[in-house]
């Protein structure tokens, strides 16, 4: 789950990272007032869960609140990489203006199975090219989850990228407020691009990207309650009503599987054989009449699905329960999209019989299944 950028730097001032003053508005009229209240030139940002807003027209500085105010409207409904800025937000403008730009983050290597800091002096919107062009600019430290983050981490990556001695200190602190916020948040990512050297001489976060894992949020409740529900697709809505993972692909072959591992072989037969997943979906463990409903509709819900394939392993789940929630929920469905079945595992002969006897197409392997689903996709 991603924080929008207020919410990431809400939570940084909270571990005692310094943030610029500001707050959001829905509305050019808010943006208004808020600028009013903050007084002075300020800031107006696109809140938006995708990075490159400032080369996109989603930041813009304001001279005065009425500037403000034309600016949140300029925003406002920007369509930014696919994502429609609702909210926007008014920051004061860095005190004393920017002397530099500055990239830190600690993120989770997966490789490494550590957290990692990221640091560059060479900070700000063109962090991917120099990532890309000088590497060595980059700065990278992994972190012993036992030990956690030594001042010897802070004082290698400000040596490093070359950050003015006087700001060592700072720095040192900063970092550790971030390390703290990482860990206590349940953090896969805070970044802060830019992390600025203030004109008065002092360090603050003007931009924060927070991801938080999802698996931790049921120990995160005030994490997760910053969520923003409304730009969820309804289809990922219902399918974590409904118990089930399901994570929308570009396809036609809509797939239904238990098992995330038998999902990825699945998706993967389907591609060998020529044909393209529309989505992966896991409907855990047991296969009730009523999740095998709620998992078809959301396939189904796609306009691109043109043949759907289950494929389903009883193991302490029996074939044959399967078959008859299959069933079950075949007779709630009104659908034209040809439906391929394959079923293994316990009771399956049991299962296949109530399947033929309700006139279901069944396949015995999973490359009859994925070659009759891709067959049944192109007829369609
Ligand atoms: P991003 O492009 O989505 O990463 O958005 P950022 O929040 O990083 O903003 C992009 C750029 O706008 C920054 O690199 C800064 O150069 C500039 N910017 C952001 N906030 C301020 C601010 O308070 N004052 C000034 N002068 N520039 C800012
Ligand atoms: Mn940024």
């Amino acid at each position: 789950m991603n924080l929008y950028e207020y919410q990431a730097k809400r939570l940084f001032a909270e571990y005692g990272i310094p943030i610029p003053n500001g707050d959001v508005a829905r509305t050019p009229e808010e943006a208004h007032a808020v600028a009013e209240q903050l007084g002075g030139r300020v800031v107006v940002k696109s809140q938006v869960h995708t990075g490159g807003r400032g080369k996109a027209g989603g930041v813009k500085l304001a001279d005065d609140p009425a500037d403000a105010q034309a600016k949140a409207k300029d925003i406002l409904g920007l369509d930014i990489k696919g994502h429609i800025t609702r909210i926007v937000l008014i920051d004061e403008i860095a005190p004393g203006g920017i002397e530099q730009e500055i990239y830190l983050a600690i993120l989770i290597d997966r490789a490494a199975k550590k957290p990692m800091i990221m640091a560059s002096y060479e900070g700000g919107m063109d962090i991917e090219e120099v990532a890309a062009t000088q590497p060595d600019k980059i700065f990278r430290v992994w972190i012993d989850p036992s030990l956690g983050l030594r001042g010897y981490h802070a004082t290698y990556i400000a040596s490093g990228m070359g950050l003015p001695k006087n700001l060592w200190k700072e720095f040192n602190s900063l970092l550790k407020n971030l390390y703290t916020c990482f860990i206590g948040s349940d953090a896969s990512l805070c970044e802060i691009n830019p992390l600025v050297i203030t004109g008065e001489g002092h360090l603050m976060a003007l931009d924060g990207k927070v991801s938080i894992d999802d698996s931790a949020l049921s120990r995160q409740p005030k994490l997760a309650e910053m969520e923003d529900k409304s730009i969820i697709p309804p289809s990922e809505l219902k399918a974590a009503e409904a118990g089930v993972s399901f994570i929308k692909l570009d396809g036609n072959i809509g797939c239904m599987v238990n098992g995330a591992g038998l999902a990825m072989t699945t998706m993967d037969i389907i591609k060998l054989f020529g044909g393209e997943p529309a989505n992966f979906l896991d409907i855990g463990g047991g296969a009730s009449a009523e999740k095998v409903t709620a998992a078809l509709e959301i396939i189904l819900s796609d306009p691109n699905v043109e043949a759907v394939l289950i494929n389903i392993f009883g193991g302490i789940t029996r074939g044959d329960d399967v078959a008859r929630g299959i069933v079950a929920a075949l007779d709630k469905i009104d659908t034209d999209v040809p439906i391929i079945l394959r079923l293994a595992g316990t009771n399956y002969q049991e299962g296949l019989a109530i399947l033929s006897k309700a006139n279901l197409p069944t396949a015995e392997t999973l490359s009859e299944a994925a070659k009759k689903a891709i067959e049944a996709a192109k007829n369609n």
